[in-house]
């Protein structure tokens, strides 16, 4: 068994003239990738770079350019994204997992080949590095992947925001911090349709939650509602306790599982809408 690291990297969207919008069905095109394959013994047996050429988000933002130090002159010369996925998932062979830094960078994978109709790639075995480097130091929140090569004293040879060398650091790290019990292998098909399928079912429960005065707990009216992709806020008044209040609900993911979490707080009139507030 072989293990892919891989690391995209991403052109999106930029309003260069006016009447230019995103296309909702491609919020962020692959224009990079760079992948390290390592055999079981974690040597390192072949290496990955490839520049792709976008349709959809031709011109590279302003913000990626700057990050990545990619232009638009490189990637008009690039490989079409069916081309280029078409070589790596034959460099990718039989039985590999694939590995990355994070959760974002598969779930574009997995977009990209959806909106270019590509399926040669299986998603049913990866590993998430940031995730064990994650729970093995005990952290809550996701680290670059830079203070990670530094936390563990890993050289750094080649500037970061380069698909190749950040799949180049993510091996490192993966050396350092694989265990070898292979519990880190997950089913992210599995695992992403089951979060798609429940987020869903959640989503349309959102505004259902009532809005309760964190004072006196009574379920009361709502003037006003705003529902958002993820969270949902709804205003209303408390004739008892002559209080204005401010209802969030938001889908989050904790404890393993996504779920709906609420929040009541009292504000006063001139913090309408604002974050102040006494929370339940
Ligand atoms: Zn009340």
């Amino acid at each position: 068994m072989n293990y892919i690291v891989f690391d995209l990297e991403f052109n999106m969207f930029f309003k260069f003239k006016e009447g230019e919008y995103a296309n909702p069905a491609l919020k962020s095109e692959i224009i990079q990738i760079g992948a390290v394959k390592l055999n079981e013994h974690f040597e390192t047996i072949g290496i990955f770079d490839l520049i792709i050429k976008p349709v959809i988000y031709k011109r590279i933002n302003p913000y990626v350019k700057k990050k990545t130090t990619i232009n638009t002159r490189q990637v008009s010369q690039g490989t079409p994204f069916v081309q280029a996925i078409e070589s790596f998932s034959q460099w990718l062979g039989e039985d590999s997992v694939l590995c990355s830094w994070g959760h974002d960078d598969i779930l574009g994978l997995r977009d990209n080949c959806l909106f270019f109709g590509v399926d040669t790639i299986s998603f049913n075995k990866y590993i998430n590095i940031q995730q064990i480097y994650m729970n093995q130091g005990g952290l809550t929140m996701q680290p670059s992947l830079e203070s990670a090569v530094e936390g563990l004293g890993i050289e750094k040879t080649s500037p970061f925001h380069d698909a190749f060398s950040d799949a180049f650091y993510t091996s490192e790290i993966f050396k350092k911090v694989f265990d070898l019990s292979g519990k880190s292998i997950i089913n992210w098909e599995k695992e992403q349709i089951e979060n798609e399928l429940k987020i869903r079912e959640l989503k349309a429960v959102l505004d259902q939650a009532p809005i309760l005065c964190p004072q006196c707990s009574r379920i009361i009216e709502k003037d006003k509602e705003i529902t958002k992709a993820k969270k949902y806020f709804a205003f209303g008044y408390c004739t008892e306790c002559k209080l204005q209040i401010r209802h969030v609900s938001r889908i989050v993911h904790g404890g393993g599982e996504y779920c709906i979490t609420s929040q009541n707080s009292i504000y006063k009139m001139e913090d309408f809408g604002g974050l102040e507030g006494r929370t339940n």
